[in-house]
């Protein structure tokens, strides 16, 4: 069986071919700069040299044709006919408390993710562009949504509610949701694997920190608490996002820069984060290599990242009876190893104790970084979303 995987940003399109057979990545490929000028494909094949596809794409339709253009080129494609692809999953941000798990796709669906562009207006326009082109471009297969939020569906309400007046969450579904859900259940279930757990005996914290960041507290198997809220911004100190705050800073912000809710909702998701304190960019690399250099900006940036993080952790540790793991992913989780130790040293009388030796250049591989012999067991392990995705998609249309 076949599984085409679409992950639809503001400007920009994921794909990736997998054979479900053996889980194995056929091909995959990423198109940048959807509607402005530059569009770009690149379509990677194993073993093969990348295909580049360098033409105007104003919409995440014209992407789509291209895509499936390079999938069934004879000289670069990977199917003799898109009737070889038995479904398609795309990644979808929000679906509010309505669509709570991975679903076919139905009229119904599509209202949903509509009706909720106001708690993602960047990715859920995106999401559902995505849907329609497939629809359109090969008709018949069946699509499937795999929503960001549904991992979390199983928090208490004392931790997705706010604090705010009750008919409002009523009126408005305002509540803590959280994001990356598909990757957090991913590692739940990969480290229980890892650890030889029941999936409901399983106690871990994992970090997923990348462009975007956030935490997840996994007790028993479930989400218990998870660091994102209504939308993406809220929690950790993120690449370009400000993640906590008092709200008190946008209203200041509106009054006192003369700038519209839009405006500031703009700023705190764009314009701030390590890049916002730094002033100098989102990128992880190039803040360490600045500070290396004695940039005192690009080490306040990289303190607040590493802290917030360290405090998450803490608030997490003591919602648990005990923790098997910390487990730490993404771009920055699985790469990074100073931030990995800027993070966790300083936990070891919680019964965290980084190994220096084994942290130190290792990246992106299933590994245990800690002490031989401490409470608490540190991995690394490497996401895969794609794969959550595919997985979701071939169990749904297998129905
Ligand atoms: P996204 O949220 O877009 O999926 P990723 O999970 O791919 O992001 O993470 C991207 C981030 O990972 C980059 O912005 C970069 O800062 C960071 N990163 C990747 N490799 C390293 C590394 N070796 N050292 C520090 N940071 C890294």
């Amino acid at each position: 069986m076949k599984i085409l995987v679409i992950n639809c940003g503001s400007s920009s399109l994921k794909y990736q071919l997998m054979n479900m057979d053996d889980e194995s990545v056929i091909c995959k490929g990423l198109v940048e700069r959807i509607g402005i000028e530059g569009s770009k494909l690149t379509h990677k094949v194993e073993g093969r040299e990348n295909f580049v596809v360098e033409e105007a794409m104003k919409n995440h339709k014209d992407a789509m044709k291209h895509v499936f253009d390079a999938l069934v080129s004879k000289e670069h494609g990977v199917v003799a006919s898109l009737d070889e692809i038995d479904g398609i999953g795309h990644r979808v941000l929000h679906g509010g408390d309505i669509i709570t798990d991975s679903t076919l796709v139905t009229e119904d669906v599509k209202k949903t993710i509509e009706k909720f562009i106001c708690f993602g207006p960047l990715h859920n326009p995106a999401n559902l562009m995505g849907i329609e082109a497939c629809e359109e471009l090969v008709k018949g297969k069946p699509n499937v949504v795999v929503m960001d939020t549904a991992f979390h569906q199983t928090m208490p309400a004392k931790n997705y509610m706010y604090a705010i007046d009750y008919d409002l969450y009523e009126k408005y579904r305002l509540r803590k949701y959280g994001f990356h859900g598909t990757s957090h259940k991913y590692i739940a279930h990969r480290m229980a694997e890892i650890l030889n757990k029941d999936l409901s005996e399983l106690n871990i914290i994992n970090c997923h920190l990348g462009n975007g960041s956030s935490l997840a507290c996994i007790k028993n198997g479930k989400v218990y608490d998870t660091s994102m809220g209504v939308t993406p911004l809220e929690g950790l100190v993120m690449g370009t996002r400000s993640g906590d705050i008092d709200p008190t800073v946008v209203t200041f912000l509106c009054e006192n820069e003369n700038i519209t809710p839009h405006e500031a909702n703009q700023w705190l998701n764009k314009k701030s984060g390590v890049l916002g304190v730094s002033k100098l960019s989102s990128d992880f690399r190039d803040l360490e290599e600045a500070r290396d250099k004695g940039n005192e900006k690009a080490g306040l940036a990289l303190d607040m990242f590493t802290n917030r993080v360290k405090k998450y952790i803490g608030a997490y540790m003591a919602q648990m009876p005990e923790l098997d793991a910390i487990v730490m992913t993404g771009g920055i989780g699985e790469n990074s190893d100073t931030m990995r130790r800027e993070i966790l040293h300083g936990l070891e009388h919680l019964g965290i104790e980084l190994d220096d030796k084994k942290n130190d250049g290792t990246r992106a591989k299933e590994v245990n970084i800690a002490k031989d012999g401490a409470k608490i067991k540190i991995y690394i392990c490497p996401t895969n979303e794609e794969l959550m995705i595919a997985r979701d998609t071939k169990e749904i249309i297998s129905k």
